[in-house]
C-alpha cells in the first residue's frame, strides 16, 4: 500500500527480539487476496499484548505473510477498568452485534452462557464454530478501531459455572434484571470508588428466572435496572458497557487536565 493510514493486522504474538514475524490463516488470506498487498508494503501488527510494530512485507503466499518487523510503535494505554460481558446465548445475528459494538468500546472479555431461557442450543463442533467465529469479529472490531487488543471470546459455559467462577472475583459484579425496582446501574457506578475490574451479566432474548436472579445475589452480584424502558439484550449488552467504560474508564480524551476545559 503506496502511502495513506498503514492498515493494521493482529497477531497472536510479537517476538520483538525477531526481527520478522509470519502472519497465517484469515489474515493473511485478508492480506493476500482482499487487499492484494505485496513485498515492499508497510503494514502495522498488533498482538494480544499490545505490542506493536511498523512492518514491510518480504514475502506473500496465500496462506502466509513473511513480514520484516520495521520499529516499534507506542502501545496505546489500557483503560483503567477491565469490563467483562458475561452474555446469555443469543441468536447469531444479536450475538454477533454484541461482539463486535462491545469490541469497538473496548470490552476486555465476553463470557457467553447458557441458562433456563436460552433457546438457542450448541453442541461441541457447532459451539467451538461459533467461539472461533465470534473471535474473528473481535479481532476484526479491534483492528478497525485501533484498540489496545481484541477482547477475550471464552468458551460456552453453563449459567452454573459462570456464577462459580466470579463468586471470588474482586469486582463491580452486576445482573441486569428488567424487573429490578429498587437499584439502577446510575445510582450503583455513582455511590461506588472506580473499580479495576467490572462484570455484567445479561440475559437472553426471554430474559432471567428469578431463581437465577437469586442466585446470582447469592454469588455477590448486584441486580440493577438500566431504567423504566425493556431493552433487548444486545442493546442492554452494548448500553452497559458504555456507560461503565464512561464512567469509570476511558470512553474519554486521555490526561484531559479537567472537565473545566469547556468553562
Ligand atoms: N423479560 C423481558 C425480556 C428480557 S430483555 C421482556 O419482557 O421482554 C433481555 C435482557 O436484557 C434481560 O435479561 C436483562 O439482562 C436486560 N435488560 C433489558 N432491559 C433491561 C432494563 N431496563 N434493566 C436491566 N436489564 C435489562
Amino acid at each position: 500500500m503506496r502511502g495513506g493510514v498503514l492498515r493494521r493486522f493482529f497477531v497472536q504474538e510479537i517476538a520483538a527480539k525477531e526481527s520478522s514475524c509470519t502472519i497465517t490463516g484469515s489474515e493473511a488470506r485478508h492480506i493476500t487476496k482482499a487487499l492484494r498487498l505485496g513485498r515492499g508494503d508497510r503494514i502495522i501488527l498488533m498482538d494480544s499484548q499490545g505490542v506493536r510494530f511498523q512492518a514491510i512485507i518480504e514475502s506473500v503466499a496465500p496462506q502466509r505473510v513473511k513480514v520484516k518487523l520495521e520499529k516499534p510503535l507506542p502501545k496505546p494505554p489500557d483503560s483503567p477498568v477491565e469490563i467483562t460481558l458475561c452474555q446469555a446465548l443469543l441468536k447469531s445475528q444479536a450475538m454477533d452485534l454484541v461482539i463486535e459494538k462491545t469490541s469497538e468500546l473496548g470490552i476486555h472479555a465476553v463470557q457467553p452462557f447458557t441458562s433456563e431461557r436460552t433457546v438457542v442450543k450448541l453442541d461441541g463442533s457447532k459451539s467451538e464454530n461459533k467461539t472461533r467465529r465470534w473471535r474473528e469479529i473481535s479481532y476484526g472490531a479491534a483492528t478497525q478501531s485501533d484498540g489496545r487488543a481484541p477482547a477475550e471470546i471464552g468458551p460456552l459455559v453453563s449459567f452454573k459455572d459462570l456464577l462459580t467462577t466470579y463468586h471470588k472475583e474482586d469486582a463491580l459484579k452486576v445482573i441486569f434484571w428488567e424487573e429490578e425496582d429498587a437499584k439502577d446501574l446510575k445510582g450503583l457506578l455513582r455511590a461506588s470508588s472506580p473499580m479495576k475490574k467490572a462484570v455484567g451479566m445479561v440475559g437472553p432474548e426471554g430474559g432471567f428466572t428469578r431463581k437465577e436472579i437469586r442466585m446470582a445475589e447469592e454469588a455477590g452480584f448486584t441486580s440493577v435496572s438500566l431504567g423504566q424502558r425493556v431493552l433487548r439484550a444486545e442493546t442492554a449488552a452494548i448500553a452497559m458497557t458504555a456507560i461503565i467504560q464512561y464512567e469509570w474508564g476511558d470512553l474519554s480524551l486521555p490526561d484531559l487536565c479537567s472537565p473545566l476545559t469547556f468553562i
